[in-house]
C-alpha cells in the first residue's frame, strides 16, 4: 500500500486534522496539567471508529509515536506526546443509558460529568473518580477510584465491555466472554493493549449521598489522621472516607481567617439508605474529634458530591503527582506526613488519603490487571503550584511526602497518580504480581509496542 499523504487522509476522515500550522493548534494540544508543553507533529481529532482505526493504521504505517488522549487529565501528560501523532478521541462524547439493564455505553471522549449527567436522569451512576473533569478512559483503563468504590468496586469492577482498536488496525470488543485475555488487561493494564473507543458499565441506583468535609486547624492534625486510621477499620462498605493535608483554598464554605491556612480535613461520604442512617453514621465520625472548624456535611445529590473537591483544583496550574499504596497508618508514618505537609512547597499541594477495602478488596487480586486491592489505603501525593516556577523543589516535596510512608507500603503505587519520570521499575511496581501476565497479553496483541507512549509494559520475549 503506497503511503497517504495527510491531505489525501483528510479527504475521508470525519473529525480534524490539526498540525503546528493550523489555528486550532494551540488549544488542541493543551492538557489538563498546565506544566505539559508538548508539541505534536499531528492531532487526529476522531468523530468515530472509522476514524480511529485510520488514525492506528496512519500512525503505524508512518512509523510516528502515537499518544491517546481521552480526557487528556494525565498528570504525566501521557495524553499527548512531542512530534508524533495525538490519537485525540475528546468528540466522540456520546452516553446511552439503559434504564432496563441497568447499564451505560459510554464514548470513550467523554469526562465523568458527561455520565453523570446522563446517569443522573435516571436516578443511577456508574463508580468513577471523585470529580467530574477526570476523562472516563485513562481513569477506567487504570482501575478506577471513587466515592462509590468501597460500597460497588473500583470502576473496571462495573466494567461489561470495551470496544477496542488494536495496534493492527482491526477492531475487537473485549469483555468476560469474547477477547476475555484482552478485557483482563485492559481492566488496569492502561492504554498498553489498543484504542478504546467506548466502555459499557454496570449502574448502579444512587441519586444522592450524606456527607461533606469536617475541617479542622493544622494543630489537631495527628489527631485527625490518628482517628481516621482508627475509624478506617470499623466503617461500613457504604461509607466513603478520605483525609486530606492542604492549605485552605478561598471558597465560599471556608471561613475566610483560614483561607490560606494548613488544615487538617476528613470527607466522610454516606451512600446508604435511610436504613443506614447515614447521618448517624457521619455523625459517629464528627464524635470522634473535637469539634469541626469547618463543617458542611449534610445531604448532596451525587452530581454535588462529584463536584464538591474540585474547589482546591486550579485550572492552569503546574502539576506533579506520585502515589503509594499503604497496608496500614500507623503513628509513624501520621507524624512523617503531617511533617512533610507543613513544609510544602506550594499552597495549592496536597496529600490525600483514600480508604480503600470494601468491594474492592472481595475480587481476587489476579482477576484483573489491577493488583493491590487489599491495600487499606490510596496515598496520593498532589504538588501543585503556579506557572511559572522551578518544579524541582515541588516534584521533591512530593517524593517526599510518599517517602514518609514509605514503611508502610504495599509495594507499589496507583497507576494512574504514580510519577512519569521514574521508569520501567515504577511501573513494573504498579502490577506487581501481575506484570508478567500483562506482558504476556502485550505480546499477543500489540508485539511491536505501538502503543507506548503510556506507563508502558514491554511485550514478553522483547518487541517483534
Ligand atoms: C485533578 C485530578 C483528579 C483525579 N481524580 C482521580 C480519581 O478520583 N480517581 C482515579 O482513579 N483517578 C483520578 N485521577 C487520575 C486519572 O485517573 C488519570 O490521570 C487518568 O489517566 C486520566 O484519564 P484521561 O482520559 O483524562 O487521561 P489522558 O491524559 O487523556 O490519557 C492518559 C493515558 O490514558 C490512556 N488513554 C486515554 N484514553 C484512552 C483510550 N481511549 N484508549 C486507550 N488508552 C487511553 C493513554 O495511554 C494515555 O496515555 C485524577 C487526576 C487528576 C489530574
Amino acid at each position: 500500500m503506497p503511503r497517504q499523504s495527510i491531505d489525501e487522509w483528510r479527504s475521508t476522515f470525519r473529525g480534524e486534522l490539526i498540525q503546528p500550522a493550523d489555528a486550532a493548534y494551540d488549544s488542541a494540544r493543551k492538557v489538563y496539567n498546565a506544566m505539559i508543553d508538548k508539541r505534536p507533529r499531528l492531532i487526529a481529532r476522531c468523530v468515530d471508529v472509522a476514524d480511529v482505526m485510520a488514525a492506528v493504521r496512519y500512525g503505524r504505517e508512518n512509523g510516528m509515536l502515537t499518544a491517546i488522549r481521552g480526557g487528556g487529565h494525565n498528570g504525566a501528560g501521557l495524553g499527548t506526546c512531542d512530534d508524533g501523532l495525538v490519537i485525540d478521541l475528546s468528540r466522540m462524547k456520546g452516553v446511552r443509558v439503559d434504564p432496563t439493564s441497568h447499564t451505560a455505553r459510554v464514548g470513550a471522549g467523554c469526562v465523568w460529568g458527561d455520565v453523570d449527567h446522563a446517569t443522573h436522569a435516571f436516578g443511577m451512576a456508574a463508580p468513577s473518580g471523585f470529580i467530574s473533569t477526570t476523562g472516563v478512559a485513562g481513569l477506567t483503563l487504570g482501575g478506577g477510584i471513587g466515592y462509590l468504590t468501597r460500597r460497588y468496586g473500583l470502576t473496571i469492577d462495573n466494567l461489561l465491555s470495551a470496544d477496542v482498536v488494536l495496534a493492527d488496525g482491526r477492531f475487537v470488543t473485549a469483555s468476560a466472554l469474547e477477547n476475555s485475555d484482552l478485557f483482563w488487561a485492559l481492566r488496569g493494564g492502561g492504554g498498553n493493549f489498543g484504542a478504546v473507543t467506548s466502555f459499557s458499565y454496570r449502574l448502579h441506583r444512587v441519586t444522592d449521598a450524606y456527607g461533606g468535609l469536617l475541617g479542622y486547624t493544622f494543630d489537631h492534625a495527628a489527631e485527625v489522621l490518628g482517628a481516621y486510621a482508627a475509624l478506617s477499620d470499623q466503617v461500613p462498605d457504604h461509607l466513603a472516607l478520605y483525609a486530606a493535608l492542604v492549605t485552605a483554598p478561598p471558597l465560599p464554605f471556608i471561613p475566610r481567617g483560614l483561607h490560606g491556612q494548613l488544615m487538617a480535613g476528613l470527607f466522610p461520604v454516606c451512600f446508604g439508605t435511610a436504613d443506614d442512617h447515614p447521618e448517624r453514621t457521619v455523625a459517629s465520625v464528627r464524635s470522634l474529634l473535637p469539634p469541626p472548624a469547618v463543617d458542611t456535611t449534610g445531604p448532596m445529590s451525587y452530581q454535588q458530591i462529584q463536584r464538591f473537591s474540585e474547589g482546591p483544583m486550579v485550572p492552569g496550574a503546574h502539576h506533579y503527582y506520585t502515589a503509594e499504596w499503604l497496608d496500614f497508618l500507623d503513628s509513624k508514618a501520621i507524624e512523617s506526613l503531617v511533617a512533610v505537609a507543613a513544609r510544602a512547597t506550594s499552597p495549592l499541594s496536597m496529600i490525600v488519603l483514600k480508604r480503600m477495602g470494601g468491594a474492592t478488596a472481595r475480587v481476587p487480586a489476579d482477576a484483573t490487571a489491577f493488583r493491590y486491592r487489599q491495600a487499606a489505603y490510596n496515598l496520593d501525593i498532589h504538588a501543585q503550584w503556579a506557572p511559572g516556577g522551578d518544579p524541582a523543589p515541588h516534584r521533591a516535596w512530593a517524593h517526599d511526602a510518599r517517602g514518609a510512608a514509605r514503611h508502610a507500603s504495599a509495594g507499589g503505587g496507583y497507576v494512574n497518580f504514580i510519577d512519569g519520570d521514574l521508569g520501567d521499575e515504577r511501573v513494573r511496581a504498579a502490577y506487581g504480581a501481575n506484570y508478567g501476565r500483562l506482558a504476556e497479553v502485550k505480546a499477543a496483541y500489540d508485539p511491536d509496542n505501538f502503543f507506548r507512549f503510556n506507563h508502558n509494559i514491554a511485550p514478553a520475549h522483547g518487541v517483534r
